[in-house]
């Protein structure tokens, strides 16, 4: 690869450090986290891709027919300076704490093959499992490429039918991504409106902003078919922002012969400087494998700039979910026991100090929700609405002639105009009764909004330690059932007494006259006056006392008592004899913790690397 040492000199100024920011990037292992900018070469069998790759890297890899690239190869190519020795390091999921050592050329090929047959099978299916192939040397440019299997048409005998499908999905995978340029190859032989492989990649990327195209097998193109070629390059058959590009790699011929890389390189030069149709795209840049690693460099640095923003935007969000995740995780237990019980009277105290809040109403809220004594007000408010309604339906059915139709089936002894008592009463009782299964519904509502809500608090404290919560829900549930109970046994004695009518003599005439005073204004008279104000005044005295004590009862219970002995039933787990075992976590929290912090880790180097990068 002489001619991609005489890049610009500034290259070690401008291409290295963003090439190396990546490669750092990539070596934290962000990868998991991020995309990272890389080139990916994409095409059919056989198109030419591990020859283009070849051609690049100055390294053999698997050949063969079929699929032969079964595994995504991140071949990670580095420039050393003069003298430094060949190297190269191989690793994969499972080996990448011990990475194979390389140290000649010709050792990667059948170390690639290992790595894929422990990856993939010794068969012919495909993994995306990935491969990572670092080669140091002198004549390589600085890239990283990414090898992928080709697209097959046909299933062979040895592998699923659905194949093609699961290529093409792999495939995808690599190209959809913003960071990735396609590097697409087609041979210069066919139909390129046929190719597969630049029809995903115009899916993906409809303008071609991250397509080249790259032509290859320019050899045997048959003769009059170099037009075709020729308007492709010029980008004038399908438009590829990036364009097309076109190279000459060993054919069978030269490998059978075995021909050296460099020989290739050479023959290929010579190839298009003779080449009547062709020379023109050597003078312009297009054609050859220098041609094709400059401008490849060129674009993955200009590339990876464009991506620094993004880049450290990503950081910064995926930090800011860690974090989060890693707040949810709270920390971890002390282990001795001194510790333990402080972190347990921490961890209780902190609670109930939640709960306290909630009845005081002054309770944190997470994003939008309502707090719990708002959301017990509205239901009143319905219990509120639910007896006025009633009390107007009741109304209607004293006035004057529902009355007469009453009091003739009812009446009495009495003269017109005398209250019989009994009739009254009754009023008075049905219209009671009516509302107890209300006032029920009610108790049932308020107590499952309360128990939603403070069951949620409990999860978020006590979620990641099993035996806490499991005590910490049974608490929740008993002494909800023992709270509801008690208020709605209160409930049904409270309307057990309103069915007495009772009210004090003296609210009672206050009442009563300012019934009268209404009623007489209204100048609408009747035989029945004296008993519709009567019942209208005994009316109001029931449903404020209702309004009132219903919802009372309701909070004394199912608020105020139930969280008062919620935390007393917690306080009591501290007292414990074997107090320890609620202290356990569960045992995927550590490890969860633990690779939460390694990530944070990773991804705050991250972020110092990227800070610290100046773009030229
Ligand atoms: P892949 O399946 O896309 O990786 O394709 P390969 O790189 O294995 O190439 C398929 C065949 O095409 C091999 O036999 C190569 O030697 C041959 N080939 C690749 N490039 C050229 C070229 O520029 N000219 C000629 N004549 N043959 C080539
Ligand atoms: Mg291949």
């Amino acid at each position: 690869m002489g001619d991609s040492s005489c890049l610009s000199q500034h290259y070690e100024e401008q291409v290295r450090p963003c090439i190396d920011l990546v490669d750092s990037l990539r070596s934290l292992g962000v990868e998991q986290d991020l995309a990272l900018p890389a080139i990916a070469v994409i095409g059919d069998q056989s198109s030419g891709k591990s020859s283009v790759l070849e051609a690049l890297s100055g390294v053999a890899l698997p050949r063969g027919t079929g699929i032969v690239t079964r595994c995504p190869l991140v071949l990670e190519l580095k420039r050393v300076s003069h003298g430094t020795a060949w190297s190269g390091l191989l690793s994969y999921e499972g080996h990448s704490k011990n990475p194979v050592e390389l140290r000649k050329p010709e050792e990667v090929g059948d170390a690639v093959m290992r790595a894929q047959n422990h990856l993939a099978g010794e068969g012919r299916d495909i993994s995306d499992k990935r491969i990572h192939l670092e080669i140091n040397a002198t004549n390589v440019p600085d890239l990283t490429l990414i090898d992928l299997p080709g697209i097959a048409r046909v299933a062979t005998v040895d592998q699923s039918d659905d194949i093609e499908e699961k290529i093409k999905k792999l495939i995808e995978k690599y190209m959809k991504k913003q960071e990735t340029i396609n590097l697409v190859v087609i041979p210069a032989n066919v139909d390129i409106a046929t190719t597969e492989a630049l029809r995903m990649a115009r899916k993906v990327d409809p303008d071609g902003q991250r397509t080249l195209g790259i032509l290859t097998k320019p050899d045997l193109v048959d003769r009059g078919g170099e037009e075709g070629v020729v308007n492709t390059l010029n980008n004038q058959v399908i438009r590829l922002e990036k364009g097309f590009m076109m190279v000459r790699c060993r054919g069978q011929q030269d490998i059978n012969d075995d021909m050296s890389l460099e020989k290739a390189l050479k023959k290929e030069k010579e190839f298009f400087s003779n080449h009547k149709h062709f020379r023109i795209f050597l003078d312009e840049r297009k054609a050859s494998i220098s041609y094709l690693s400059e401008r490849l460099t060129k674009e993955l640095v200009y590339h990876i700039s464009r991506s620094l923003p993004l880049l450290e935007k990503q950081v910064t969000d995926k930090l800011e979910q860690i974090s989060a995740q890693l707040r949810m995780l709270g920390d971890g237990i002390p282990e001795d026991e001194g510790g333990r019980v402080k972190f347990l009277i921490r961890k209780i105290d902190e609670f109930n100090q939640v709960l306290t809040d909630v009845v005081k109403a002054e309770e944190d809220l997470g994003d939008s929700d309502t707090r719990v004594f708002t959301k017990i007000r509205n239901l009143f408010s319905v219990w509120k609405a639910e007896l006025d309604e009633k009390d107007r339906r009741l109304r209607q059915k004293i006035d004057a002639t529902a009355m007469k139709e009453y009091a003739k089936s009812h009446r009495g002894k009495e003269l017109p105009g005398f209250l019989n008592y009994r009739i009254f009463e009754d009023l008075v009782k049905g219209h009671v009764k009516e509302l107890e299964f209300p006032a029920l519904g009610l108790l049932q509502s308020c107590k499952d909004v309360i128990y939603t809500n403070v069951n949620e608090i409990t999860k978020s404290f006590f979620e990641m330690y099993p035996y806490l919560m499991r005590e910490a829900k049974h608490n929740l549930e008993s002494l909800r059932d023992q709270e509801y109970k008690r208020a709605e046994e209160k409930l049904k004695s409270q309307f057990a007494m309103e069915r007495m009518v009772y009210s004090e003599d003296g609210l009672y005439i206050e009442k009563f006259l300012a019934v009268k005073s209404e009623m007489e204004s209204d100048r609408k008279h009747s035989d029945f006056d004296g008993t519709t104000q009567h019942l209208r005044a005994y009316l109001k005295i029931t449903t404020d006392r209702l309004a009132n004590q219903v919802p009372l009862i309701v909070l004394h219970h199912m608020l105020d008592q139930y969280i008062a002995k919620m935390k007393e039933a917690m306080l009591g787990i501290i007292r414990h004899k074997d107090f320890e075992k609620f202290t356990e976590e569960k045992s995927e929290i550590a490890q969860q913790r633990s690779y939460l912090h390694s990530r944070m880790e990773r991804l705050e180097r991250a972020r110092e690397a990227l800070i610290k990068f100046v773009p030229v």
